[in-house]
């Protein structure tokens, strides 16, 4: 059986091949579980990517971290549902095509909506895959069978359900308002949509004629053509200015119109005149004063942003050619009195960049307090946890705060809204239904026709929690897997999607019930209620640029992550990014770490190339375990110090990781197995099994045949350990374990080592840092006396501790080979004051090598030694020092604590006698 490992690690071709692997053999499909199911749930949701998208950075991270999640619960035996789907992402996708057709130099009109639609079809077919390729290629360990679309049919029946409860029970309307009116999108924006800039602007005053008198009233605004649409003035009832004006009318210059002065607190006597223009059909502060007033509003631009004939004389030239033909007749006729330098915060369109012009239009909302409060509870009581905790206040600021949800969009790509208008003139009944009425339910006329707008995107994704699992339906599904374990997305959808999805999961999933023996099974009390989209949100940081700057297009800093997956491959990019990922803080990716963790998987090969060499010589009989693991490693047989220290912290590092995975420090956890793979098992565990592999020495072979299994089982458990992090290599290298034919069809089936705390060693590891302390001193002593690599030193060795002894005797061949040491000879009195030796707590080691010591260079040492030793001994009392510590602290840090100063001034005194010895000044 030749383990044939290539000589390099070559991660293109080894992730393409097991990335196909996985999706081919189905491995993370997940059949329905049928009722009697008793196997813990992990469910969660993938944010769905826009149809639109390329994979970024921050998917990059977020898949990281959802798939390190999945693998791990994977592997610790709960059924484990990861669903992934894409989303229609209105506007997104409308403009992409609408880019499409204007290089035919085609509008969208030209073609009709229903053309239009069907060639958004045909471009999402083409294209809208992409992105989920991407993932594919990252090994993302999602359920492809049940990959949805947000357009899908029964998705969108489930919209229409939802949209006519909602409008049934009271909680849909429709209105006149003020919305964000994107001129080149001709479509509603949200708040959240518009992105403020600041810029230089003018500000211009313009004065009124009172009507029936000489005076004037004098008015600022930003945007003077909108002075068209006025339909009063207001001034403050305590201003006193104006006290003799109230009541009175000024007539609108340009379009000879009389409104009145009104007296209201939309004017502040402090700001400019104290007097202000309203023009209810054009800015939300005003339309608001309107509607206190009864004041007619006014609307004077198109959807395009033109004047429409309300505008007189300025019809049918765009908001900003009418600017400025209105600033010039103001000018001329006398009415314009001033220009200053201004600077405005200028909304403008998230997706396209146009400013957003005010607008009144009717439009479809949501009455969002009811659905607000119970999502404002979920989260206040604890039925929802939001990790890191800051976003928790976050969010009930936020929902506290909340306005109607405007949810129509003058789009022609999404969900349209079930609602059919009368075209009957005298009725225009307009009749929410889930399928086309027959006929008007108030005229009876037959001819309806249905309303154009559709739904703001953020709707339908809103509902994936239960709409993917099969709602309106009572589905198996649902009673399984919802509410969803986690969710784990960017803080820049919080209020998008994740608001909105606790408001729709508390409203149409009230009265639900998970499985009881399941939910009983995944950790969850009985008292948990059962209706919230998920019990757990995480959100994640953001990934920014090496020397910590955001990326931007602009800035030229974006670092694409595929362009890194080819460099250093898919493993040391995910390795960075999980070891980078500290909670609440955002990542300064460099690819200096990328490439360090690709060295690692380098390590990693070449220590498995080892391994195979030993097996294929040694033929060793029993392959570890699998499946039924119960302990970390399972059949490790525990005989010399490094098995027993290596087996205590395996054991130590694996409950680590846990700990550290159960709260999203994925930092913590994969910097422990870093430590753990490289720093304990292949720089000494393997340098310290070597002689006993090498048994053609003159070794014991059934010893050899025990190492070599020892060897394997540790890999294997090593690599079960690593796979959520590196899941490519570590299947690659776990297939040629089992010579390609393992007793599973993937280590992602495998099951992730359990921990028995009991295994775990204190004993042994403290002998094995004894061991690594004396070896470690002894290649510093060599390094200090520049002695030539291949000569051996004699050393002497004072160890007043009987098992220290015992242990240095019985690992004497360790230190021979591992320290260049010719022979051990130990001594009864302190080497402390002798030159060019160590001293540890524990023992004393001088090497016999005749080299004059450099005095002048030893005390530089000593007193650099002294002085680190005193730093830590003045911090460590300090501490023993705190009372308020004391009380707090655990009693083993304590006690560690006080073993360490116990420790630090023995080291104190020997360090000070050699300085005394030798003289130092
Ligand atoms: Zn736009
Ligand atoms: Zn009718």
């Amino acid at each position: 059986m030749p383990h044939e490992l290539p000589k390099s690690y070559e991660p293109g071709a080894i992730e393409t091949r097991w990335a196909d692997y996985w999706i081919k053999e189905k491995l993370f499909s997940v059949p329905t579980p049928p009722p009697g199911e008793t196997r813990p749930v992990f469910t969660l949701l993938l944010p769905p990517p826009n149809v639109t998208g390329r994979l970024h950075m921050g998917h990059m991270l977020n898949q990281t971290q959802m798939d390190i999640i999945v693998r791990w619960h994977r592997m610790r035996g709960f059924i484990t549902l990861w669903l992934p789907g894409t989303d229609h992402a209105g506007i997104a996708t409308q403009m992409m095509v609408e880019r499409d057709l204007a290089k035919e130099g085609k509008k969208r009109r030209d073609l009709g909506r229903q053309k239009f639609i069907e060639r958004v079809w045909e471009w999402k077919k083409l294209y809208g895959g992409a992105i989920l390729d991407q993932m594919k290629r990252l090994g993302a360990s999602v359920d492809w069978d049940r990959e949805y679309f947000t357009m899908d049919e029964n998705l969108s029946h489930a919209v229409r359900e939802v949209f006519v409860r909602l409008y049934e029970e009271g909680l849909i309307y429709r209105g006149k308002y003020i919305v964000n009116w994107c001129p080149r999108c001709e479509t509603a924006i949200s708040d959240l949509e518009v992105k403020h800039e600041e810029v230089a602007g003018k500000l211009w005053e313009i004065r009124y004629p009172v009507v029936g008198s000489s005076q004037f009233i004098t008015v600022a605004t930003t945007r003077p053509e909108t002075m068209l649409g006025d339909t009063a003035v207001a001034v403050n009832a305590k201003d006193e200015r104006y006290t003799h004006l109230h009541g009175r009318k000024v007539l609108l210059p340009l379009m000879q119109r009389e409104i009145p002065i009104i007296t209201d607190d939309l004017a502040q006597p402090e700001f400019g005149t104290g007097a202000v223009k309203v023009t209810p059909a054009h800015d939300p502060n005003d339309f608001e004063a309107g509607k206190r007033h009864n004041l007619p509003q006014i609307d004077i631009m198109d959807e395009h942003a033109h004047m429409n004939p309300n505008a007189g004389p300025y019809v049918g030239l765009d908001r900003y050619e009418a600017r400025k033909r209105v600033l010039a007749d103001l000018q001329e006729q006398g009415f314009l009195v001033g220009e200053k330098d201004y600077t405005l915060a200028l909304g403008k369109c998230d997706r396209c960049g146009t400013v957003v012009e005010p607008r009144l239009s009717e439009q479809w909302f949501i009455k969002i307090k009811p659905l607000a409060d119970r999502a404002i509870e979920a989260v206040e009581s604890g039925e929802i946890t939001i990790v890191p905790d800051n976003y928790r206040q976050i969010y009930l600021n936020w929902m506290n705060n909340i306005h109607d949800w405007c949810v129509s969009r003058q789009l022609w790509w999404g969900h349209r809204i079930p609602a059919w208008t009368c075209s009957n003139e005298g009725c225009k009944e307009v009749i929410v239904a889930r399928e086309a009425p027959a006929k008007c339910s108030k005229c009876g006329g037959a001819k309806l026709e249905q309303v154009s707008d559709v739904l703001d995107t953020w709707f339908s994704s809103g509902l994936l929690p239960f709409t993917t699992l099969g709602w309106p339906e009572k589905t198996r599904d649902l009673a399984v897997f919802y509410p969803t374990t986690l969710l784990i997305t960017a803080y820049e959808i919080l209020f998008f999607w994740v608001a909105r999805m606790v408001m729709f999961g508390c409203h149409f999933m009230q009265g639900h019930e998970q499985d009881a023996a399941i939910k009983k099974a995944s950790g969850w009390s009985d008292k948990k209620n059962d209706s919230v989209p998920f019990r757990q949100v995480y959100i994640h940081a953001l990934v920014r640029d090496a020397d910590r700057q955001k990326m931007s297009k602009t800035k030229g800093n974006v670092i694409d992550p595929l362009e890194i997956i080819e460099r250093f491959g898919t493993d040391a990019t995910r390795f960075t990014l999980a070891a980078m990922a500290a909670p609440g803080t955002d990542i300064a990716f460099s690819e200096s770490r990328t490439d360090g963790y690709r060295a690692f998987a380098n390590k990693i090969w070449n220590a498995a190339r080892f391994m195979f060499m030993n097996v294929d010589r040694i033929k060793p009989e029993r392959l570890p375990a699998m499946g039924g693991a119960r302990t970390a490693i399972d059949g490790f047989q525990r005989q010399t110090l490094e098995d027993r220290w290596i087996f205590s912290l395996f054991n130590r590092v694996a409950k680590d990781v846990d700990e550290a995975l159960a709260v999203y420090r994925f930092h913590e956890a994969a910097n422990r197995i870093y430590d753990f793979f490289w720093g304990a098992f292949c720089d000494w565990y393997l340098e310290l099994i070597k002689p006993r592999l090498n048994f053609e020495g003159g070794g014991d072979k059934t010893d050899a045949r025990k190492a070599c299994e020892n060897l394997v089982k540790l890999f294997d458990a090593s690599l079960r350990l690593l796979h959520p992090f590196m899941p490519f290599i570590t299947e690659e290298i776990w297939h040629a374990i089992y010579d390609g034919n393992p007793p599973l069809k993937s280590i992602a089936l495998a099951r992730y080592p359990d921990v028995t705390e009991s295994q775990v060693d204190i004993a042994a590891e403290v002998e094995m840092a004894i061991l690594q302390d004396l070896i470690v001193s002894v290649r510093n002593l060599r390094a200090e006396l520049k002695v030539e690599p291949k000569v051996k030193v004699p050393i002497e060795v004072f160890a007043p501790e009987l098992e220290i002894r015992a242990m240095i005797e019985q690992n004497r061949s360790a230190v021979e080979r591992l320290a260049g040491v010719e022979k051990i000879t130990f001594v009864e009195e302190s080497l402390a004051k002798r030159a060019g030796a160590r001293s540890t707590s524990r023992f004393d080691v001088h090497a016999v090598y005749e080299r004059k010591i450099d005095v002048a260079a030893e005390c530089e040492r000593l007193k650099k030694e002294l002085e680190k030793i005193e730093k830590e001994l003045g911090n460590n009392q300090k501490q023993l020092g705190n009372e308020q510590f004391l009380a707090k602290a655990p009693a083993q840090v304590v006690e560690g604590l006080r073993k360490r100063a116990a420790e630090l001034v023995v080291l104190r005194e020997k360090c000070r006698s050699k300085v005394a010895e030798l003289g130092c000044s």
